[in-house]
C-alpha cells in the first residue's frame, strides 16, 4: 500500500520558498520544490519523512475507498443525525436561482430544499450550512456540559469540516469540533469530546495523555479504535463542495 518508497507528483514553483509535501485525495503525494532545487534531493527527503507520509497517504486512501471513484450526485431523501436523535424528511423545490437555495425547517421532522437543486455545488453549499447550524446548536452544549463535568476548561469552541479529523485542540485552548460527528453516535461524540478537552491538560498522545482519557472513558480503545471506519457514516452531501 502506502510503503517507502513512494510515488509522488513533483511540481516546481517560482513562488515557493521551500519544499512542501501534500497528500490529497484527487492528487496523492505531491511534492511542491522551489525552482532551482535539486530534485535529486526528493526520495531522501521522503524517507526522512515517511512516518508522517504514510500516515496521510493511508488517511486518503481510506477515504477514497469509501468514495468510489465517481459516485453520481443526489439530493438526500432523508438526513438522520444518531448524535442527537433527531431525523428530517427531506422535501426538495425547483426555484429560480442558486444564490437563493436554502434548507430550512418545515414542520416536525420536514426540511424544504429550495432553489437550485439540481445544482450540486449550490446544494451542497446549501446543506452544509445547515449541517454547520446544527452542529453550533447540538455540539457546542454538549462540550460546555462535559467540560464543566469533567473539569477540563477551554477557551472557545469552533465548528469546522474536516476532512480528515474528528476534532482537535489548540495550543491557545480552541477545540475544533467535526459538524459531521452529528452522524456518529452519542456515544463516540461523547468520546471525542473528553479526547479533545484531555489535551487541554496533555497536548499529545503520551502514555499520560491516555490514562487521563480513561479515567473519564473507560471504554475509550473499542471507541477509537473505529476511529477510521467511522467517517463511512458520513453521506457525501456532507463534504464541502
Ligand atoms: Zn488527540
Amino acid at each position: 500500500m502506502s510503503e517507502f518508497p513512494f510515488k509522488y507528483h513533483l511540481r516546481i514553483s517560482p513562488r515557493s520558498r521551500s519544499i512542501r509535501f501534500r497528500v490529497t485525495p484527487a492528487h496523492g503525494l505531491e511534492v511542491v520544490i522551489p525552482q532551482g532545487y535539486d530534485p535529486g534531493q526528493v526520495p531522501a527527503l521522503l524517507k526522512r519523512r515517511q512516518r508522517w507520509i504514510r500516515a496521510a497517504l493511508e488517511r486518503v486512501e481510506s477515504l477514497r475507498a469509501f468514495y468510489g471513484p465517481a459516485a453520481a450526485w443526489c439530493l438526500p431523501g432523508r438526513i438522520e443525525l444518531p448524535a442527537v436523535g433527531l431525523a428530517w424528511a427531506v422535501t426538495a423545490k425547483q426555484g429560480d436561482n442558486a444564490v437563493r437555495t436554502a434548507v430550512r425547517e418545515a414542520g416536525a421532522g420536514q426540511l424544504l430544499i429550495s432553489g437550485a437543486i439540481d445544482d450540486e455545488p449550490a446544494c451542497r453549499t446549501a446543506l452544509g450550512r445547515w449541517l454547520l447550524r446544527q452542529a453550533h446548536q447540538h455540539l457546542v452544549p454538549g462540550l460546555e456540559r462535559t467540560s464543566r463535568e469533567l473539569g477540563l476548561p477551554y477557551k472557545r469552541a469552533l465548528i469546522r469540516r474536516q476532512k480528515t479529523r474528528w476534532g482537535s485542540c489548540s495550543r491557545s485552548g480552541t477545540i475544533s469540533l467535526n459538524a459531521k460527528l452529528l452522524f456518529l453516535s452519542p456515544e463516540t461524540v461523547n468520546y471525542v469530546m473528553i479526547h479533545e478537552l484531555c489535551h487541554r491538560v496533555e497536548l499529545n498522545h503520551s502514555p499520560r495523555f491516555w490514562r487521563l482519557v480513561e479515567r473519564h472513558c473507560p471504554d475509550y480503545r473499542r471507541i477509537d479504535a473505529q476511529r477510521r471506519e467511522l467517517w463511512k457514516a458520513v453521506p457525501r452531501w456532507a463534504d464541502a463542495p
